[in-house]
């Protein structure tokens, strides 16, 4: 089990533990009248039992024999209420070098928005949170299940700050060696400053090495070149709209200098064609490219000028320190002008546009919010189930963006047997809602409780920790 935040405050109120039935430990608890969503097909299980202990769902079945084997108190009502798999956000930054406190802080706001898994997408903290996500592992600090990059591979002087910057092969393996050492999850690589050619092999290498090689694409190397390499995510649906252009031929004329990368943006715009997208998108689909769109980000600063976040409910759990590093964004905004700004929201929806036919191709799509201090108003935890609605918006069904949030990450990770989906023998995190998701995606953010890693949290308990993040805000506000 992870960090009981709870354990101590319950061992205190309960004094002793209550009798349990054969075969099942102290730790034991049964949700009771609860629809369990298979996010696979869609199917609700009405009114149905979960025996959850030591971290595992045990079984799913009679409300009063799985009750019959656990104390009164460790029986849990859900009314009625729908049960789906812990949520993912597949792409987060845990970043800042002066944030470490104030990241911390915003670990339990994840689980206390349902969200039990998230997906670090690399930073400049990076030895801090592969450290934190082993702790967490441990039982030793309350958060969300972390699977992290660790730190991202760039060329050297990129913008970005704490990569692994390589400027030939011999470096390239180094950094490898170092990402083994570190034991990460997946290797990112960005494209900043990293030629096209070095990004290539550093996939290829990467994938020898066992590893999931996510990131983004480089105007030096088409989409498909990125796809047959074995690419296995592309973060940011921003890089489809390539797929809708001769894409190859554009690049070529990158490379042999006839086109500059700063033009090449607007000649994707103008080439862009749906059909010709929609083809790349099968080509995806074909080689198991996943894709993170990550939209919210790109929405939030499109819409700047319409939305007003000075008084954004969120920014009680933000320090001061986290929300400055929004100010980038804003300042490299100030200057478009009106036709700027319409040419960004345009660019938006058509992006948006796109997650329809990515679905009807058959890629596979990661729900991710791009969370992070350098995001500007891109809020942890409540950003990704603002991503959803968004998918909604977009023109998903309900059931496959539940896919995208919960069992799509496990299959990315290779752990579908252990995580993502509510079956006997999978691990117990769970979220439970007032309303149907299947319906309308945003009950996800109408949330009754939520179990993670097999501790039941009510939605007191969950209020608790948005208190408690609070006043550690304002502490470190001082
Ligand atoms: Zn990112």
């Amino acid at each position: 089990m992870k960090n009981s935040f709870f354990f101590l405050l319950a061992v205190v109120a309960l004094g002793a533990c209550q009798p349990t039935g054969p075969g099942v430990s102290d730790e034991a608890i049964v949700i009771l009248n609860a629809h369990v969503v298979d996010v696979m097909s869609g199917n609700v299980e009405r009114e149905k039992a979960i025996l959850i202990d030591s971290g595992r769902i045990v079984s799913i079945g009679d409300g009063s024999e799985l009750s019959a084997l656990v104390g009164r108190k460790d029986v849990f009502d859900a009314g009625g209420r729908y049960v789906i798999p812990g949520l993912w956000d597949m792409h987060v930054h845990i970043e800042g070098e002066d944030l470490v406190e104030d990241n911390r802080a915003l670990l339990p706001l994840y689980v206390a928005y349902g969200i039990t898994t998230v997906r670090d997408c690399a930073s400049d903290l990076g030895e801090l949170v592969l450290a934190w996500r082993d702790s967490i592992n441990n039982d030793q600090l309350f958060g969300p299940q972390i699977f992290t990059a660790g730190r991202k591979l760039e060329g050297i002087n990129s913008i970005w700050k704490g990569d692994l910057e390589i400027a030939n092969k011999e470096e390239l393996q180094q950094m490898l060696d170092k990402l083994d050492a570190y034991n990460v999850d997946f290797v990112k690589i960005t494209e900043n400053t990293l030629p096209g050619d070095l990004f290539l092999t550093s996939v290829k290498e990467a994938k020898k090495r066992g590893y999931k090689v996510t990131g983004h694409v480089p105007y030096d190397l088409s989409v498909e070149e990125l796809a047959t390499a074995g690419f296995s995510a592309i973060e940011h649906a921003s890089y489809m709209l390539r797929l809708g252009s001769d894409d190859s031929a554009i690049v070529d004329s990158i490379r042999s200098g006839k086109l500059a990368r700063t033009d090449a943006g607007a000649l994707y715009n103008s080439t862009f064609n749906q059909d010709t997208a929609f083809a790349g998108y099968k080509m995806l689909a074909r080689q198991g490219v996943a894709v993170t769109p990550t939209l919210i980000g790109g929405k939030q600063l499109a819409y700047l000028d319409e939305n007003d976040h000075q008084n954004d409910d969120y920014l009680k759990y933000l320090t001061t320190r986290f929300t400055s590093k929004y100010q980038w964004r804003i300042d490299r905004m100030a200057g478009e002008t009106s036709e700027q700004n319409q040419a960004r929201k345009d660019r938006y929806q058509l992006i948006a546009e796109q997650l329809p036919y990515l679905h009807k191709a058959g890629v596979t799509i990661l729900a991710g919010s791009d969370a992070a201090a350098l995001n500007t108003f891109v809020y942890p935890a409540q950003s990704l189930h603002e991503e959803l609605v968004l998918f909604q918006e977009a023109g998903l069904e309900p059931l496959a963006i539940l896919q995208t949030a919960t069992v799509n990450g496990a299959k990315f990770f290779n752990v579908q047997d252990n995580l993502g989906s509510i079956a006997p023998g999978m691990q117990a995190d769970l979220v439970i809602l007032n309303s149907n998701p299947l319906e309308d995606i945003s009950a996800t953010q109408d949330i009754f409780a939520v179990v993670n890693d097999g501790e039941y949290l009510s939605r007191e308990k969950l209020d608790e920790l948005l208190r408690q993040a609070q006043v550690i805000k304002d502490k470190l506000d001082k």
